[in-house]
């Protein structure tokens, strides 16, 4: 008898004809500049890293140390027996890094992007979402219930005819700073002045921004100089740890604390994440030369990928969209990186719509001016070779 999850074996299929098939690439060891891949060096150009911190020796020690003074586990949720003094410290931090009120811990960007629209708006009002947010932050709008309505990546003009011309209890702006898989911002003051205007909340995803851009490494909404009512910002990427949080107003903090189910339901972080994270936030102040240099090695990527064509102008951040098209062709050109010693992915639909599949391609302080060339010139090749098949 056929067991009842036979349908995936055609599914499977499917998705391999496709060129949508995704497989696990184990590392043989730790984040890197240049990482280990089935025993051999491979110039990464694929990690969220930005600042080099994940395998810093002061974040280890840091995270040992939290672990071995509060535990290995939190054991809990946070509302049950599971707040630590650990997480209470951080969120300080975070709070006073972010120029805000209060910051409140949750265990991942996604937990935070999937809770916090529901625990803001329900049925009766309404979400406006940037065509190219984040699938977490997606997700949810769906999951609040209220009515989502996507406008145009970055465009303020249809932001402003879809906020005026739609009736509502409460009506919430949701946009990423930084866009994962292009590298360009939301016009954040254009947006917070419409959303001031309008009387709409406005909620910032700055995964890819915080510890990376604005004069202090803060994020894209202190580049920008505004106070967006919801910053939520990423543990798991510059600031080489893992989780999230929420910064804004204490009120904002008491009423998810109260109200956002991805923060009760769920086990607080792990002390180890949460005193890593602390040592990142030393480690940005203390130096602010990664932030230059990672700036420094993205200025000349930038200007050797639009010199092959590549249309990068909008980029702000380490990170760079290289976009061939179709799925094979992107597939075909990170295998032919991969030869040449670079490990750099093709992201594919969903990840990115239809018809854009590319390489995204991000940078680390911990690379060199030597790799971003030897990186250029190879890709020249590869470009080239495909043009030609
Ligand atoms: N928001 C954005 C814009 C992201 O790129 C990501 C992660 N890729 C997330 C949220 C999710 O964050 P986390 O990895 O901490 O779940």
């Amino acid at each position: 008898m056929p067991g009842a999850l036979s349908w995936l074996d055609g599914a499977l299929a499917g998705l391999s004809a496709k060129g949508l098939r995704r497989a696990l690439e184990p590392l043989d060891g730790a984040q890197g500049p240049v990482v280990s891949v089935g025993g051999r060096a491979l110039v990464n150009l694929c990690s969220n890293d930005y600042l080099g911190l994940a395998a810093d020796p002061r974040l280890v020690a840091a995270a040992v140390a939290a672990a071995q003074r509060e535990g290995a586990g939190a054991g809990a949720a946070r509302l049950v027996a599971g707040d630590l003094p650990v997480h209470g410290q951080l969120e300080r931090r975070l709070a006073s890094f972010k120029h805000a009120e209060a910051a409140l811990l949750f265990s991942s960007g996604y937990h935070a992007n999937a809770g916090i629209p529901a625990a803001l708006a329900d049925r009766e009002d309404a979400i406006f979402s940037d065509r190219l947010n984040h699938a977490s932050l997606i997700d949810g709008c769906r999951l609040s219930l209220a009515k989502t309505h996507r406008y145009p990546h970055g465009d303020v003009d249809a932001l402003a005819r879809l906020l005026r011309g739609t009736p509502a209890r409460r009506k919430l702006v949701v946009t990423d700073a930084v866009f994962g898989m292009d590298g360009d911002a939301a016009p954040l003051a254009a947006i917070a002045g419409l959303c001031r205007d309008e009387g709409a909340m406005l909620y910032v995803d700055e995964a890819h921004a915080t510890g990376v851009l604005g004069p202090t490494g803060a994020g894209w909404a202190e580049a920008e100089g505004i106070r967006p009512d919801v910053l939520m910002g990423t543990l798991g990427k510059a600031l080489g740890s893992f989780g999230a949080f929420a910064a804004g107003s204490a009120n904002l903090c008491e009423w998810l604390t109260s109200r956002a189910r991805t923060f009760i339901f769920t086990t607080a972080l792990p002390p180890a994440a949460c005193g890593a994270a602390l040592a990142a936030l030393d480690v940005l102040a203390a130096e602010p030369d990664r932030r230059a240099r990672v700036a420094r090695l993205a200025a000349r990527m930038k200007e050797g990928l639009a010199a092959l064509g590549f249309d990068v102008s909008r980029v702000v951040a380490p990170i760079f969209p290289v976009v061939l098209g179709e799925e094979a062709v992107a597939l075909e050109a990170s295998r032919r990186m991969r030869e040449r010693g670079f490990l750099v992915r093709a992201i594919r639909p969903p990840t990115v719509p239809a018809g854009t599949s590319r390489l995204r391609v991000s940078l680390t302080a911990g690379h060199t001016e030597a790799q971003v060339d030897a990186f250029l010139a190879a890709l020249r090749e590869v470009v080239a070779g495909l043009r030609r098949c």
